[in-house]
């Protein structure tokens, strides 16, 4: 674990580094959990979201995008519970004056008894070999037995707490975290106050307080922009059930803990969709955008191995089916997107609050009916950490040296093609200027001249560039350049009349996209 710590020590001093990614305001030594993006990082992020709005948008023909803005009417937060229940239970430890969320201090511990079967497994599985059988084990094994019955007792007291009539119960939540005997990571005691709730939304006032300024919020979430469009969008689009509205924006949540990087910041990115469908086949719905979102994800070859989905035990006050997609980060597997099944509630809530009538005349079965939705809900920047995390490789080569390489997918890479001249003279510059001036209308080209060759591919490699290309004496009098490839680090001679054709496919979304077909 401690080295996992270190490794994602490494990655954010390397997103630090190399122009990913910035403490806010780092001059006057940052913001708390907010975060700017540098030169490389935009890039990237744009790229994921290209990815995902082009899944979304132009691969499906029932789904359309919008961008609302980030202020709404105060009653939107009012009618979607966010006033009176977007709250986070915290706790903190009296000795550290450490604040805590005490759902996540308890989650925590259930990991810790999954953590020692998963550890009893892999002892045996090693022992037994293929004759071991996982089912019988479990079963069997004093110790998984032992940790298994206390993950149950636990999992279901935190169930009972979090589903209490009228709300978290936070004082069983409080006795939970005594009975299991749960420290402080800091101070190492279990000096805890009492729980309390903590609305985690940011507020802020709209026109001057001489004309009556109303206190608006900023929103926690993007969703309420779409569902406060749906007539618009439904109507002006003439869009028929089932069907999709799209948005990528900025979300805002007051975090309590925000630790972790670019996991749980303060202002973060959200991609969302909300998918309009008949009541009753919520259901149907929920399970194949559960997996189409799999797939999404799996598509950037990962492995398989580094994604489970995690059911809600909680669910929020509008969902009858939740999950989360996790992703195996340097510090355990992490949500990374939300697929939700939200019923009929928001677009009932805002019908009772604005007083409109927010429903779809069905022409097949000539009904009237408020539609039910299906949320799939991901972060940009927990996404764009995930591909951080698994890109990351400090790679022992043959001669002993290290090498800091981004494996990042090429589709997302922030730079496609670094061009070298060998040396700064006989025209080399003027060449490999040549070759970006042709290619930089199909893909992101960089061209760099300081510095030995070895050198120039280590920055390379550092943020994740898929090629280089070097123009040498050959190249002045044959028109070819040895292309160098990333992972490998082969190099071959191409001409460079093939440069384009050879990597303008391997670098596009549109290659990306085509798989998920
Ligand atoms: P968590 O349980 O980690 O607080 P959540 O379940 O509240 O997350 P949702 O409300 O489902 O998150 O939001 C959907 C997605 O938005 C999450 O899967 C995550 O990728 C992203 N997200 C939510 N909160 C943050 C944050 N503070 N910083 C960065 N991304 C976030």
């Amino acid at each position: 674990m401690a080295q996992q710590e270190d490794v994602f020590k490494k990655i954010v001093s390397h997103c630090k580094e190399y122009g990913f990614v910035f403490p806010s305001s780092d001059i006057y030594d940052g913001l708390g959990a907010v975060y700017d993006y540098g030169q490389n990082g935009v890039e990237l992020k744009n790229n994921i979201k290209q990815y995902w709005w082009q899944s979304m948008v132009l691969l499906h023909e029932n789904i359309v995008g919008i961008d609302a803005a980030i202020f709404m009417h105060p009653t939107t937060w009012k009618a979607s519970g966010h006033v009176d229940a977007f709250n986070d239970p915290l706790i903190d430890n009296r000795d550290s004056k450490k604040r805590y969320r005490a759902d996540v201090l308890i989650e925590e511990q259930m990991a810790k008894y999954e953590d020692k079967i998963q550890k009893e497994i892999e002892k045996a599985q090693k022992r037994f070999g293929d004759a071991f059988d996982e089912a019988q084990f479990r079963a069997t094994n004093p110790r998984v037995l032992e940790n298994q019955e206390k993950y149950d007792n636990l999992h279901k007291r935190y169930q009972e707490v979090m589903n209490a009539e009228g709300g978290i119960d936070l004082e069983g939540m409080k006795q939970i975290i005594l009975d299991e005997g749960i420290v402080c990571p800091i101070s190492g005691t279990r000096n805890w106050t009492d729980v309390r709730q903590f609305n985690l939304m940011f507020k802020t006032e709209m026109g001057s307080t001489a004309d009556g300024a109303s206190t608006i919020y900023l929103r926690p979430e993007t969703a309420q922009g779409i569902f406060v469009n749906y007539l618009n969008v439904q109507k002006t689009g003439r869009m028929k059930l089932p069907f999709g509205i799209a948005q990528i924006g900025k979300a805002f949540r007051n975090e309590i803990v925000a630790r972790q990087f670019i996991f749980r910041m303060r202002e973060f990115e959200q991609m969302e969709m909300q998918f309009f469908i008949q009541p009753g086949t919520e259901l149907d719905w929920f399970a194949k955008w559960k997996e189409t979102r799999m797939k999404w994800h799996q598509n950037l070859g990962f492995g398989a191995e580094n994604y489970r989905f995690h059911d809600h035990d909680k669910l929020a006050h509008y969902a009858n089916a939740a999950t989360d997609i996790e992703f195996h980060m340097p510090f355990g597997f992490k949500e990374v997107e939300g697929i939700h099944s939200r019923t009929n509630f928001d677009l009932s809530q805002h019908a009772k609050y604005s007083g409109k009538k927010i429903e779809y005349f069905d022409p097949e079965t000539n009904e009237s009916y408020t539609p039910y939705v299906i949320e799939t809900s991901i972060g940009v920047d927990r996404m764009f950490l995930s591909i951080m995390c698994h890109s990351y490789e400090e790679q022992l080569l043959p001669d002993g040296q290290i090498r800091t390489v981004l494996h990042l997918p090429a589709a997302l890479a922030p730079v496609k093609l670094a061009v070298f001249p060998l040396t700064k003279k006989d025209g080399m510059p003027e060449k490999a200027q040549e070759i970006i001036n042709d290619l930089r209308f199909h893909f992101n080209c960089k061209y760099e001249e300081k510095d030995q060759i070895g050198k120039r591919y280590r920055r390379m490699d550092a943020i994740g560039c898929p090629y280089c290309v070097t123009v040498d004496q050959q190249t002045l009098e044959d028109n070819t350049v040895t292309l160098r490839d990333r992972d490998t680090m082969e190099q071959h001679r191409v001409a460079i009349s093939e440069l384009r054709d050879i990597i303008e496919d391997k670098v596009s979304i549109t290659s990306l996209l085509k798989k998920l077909l």
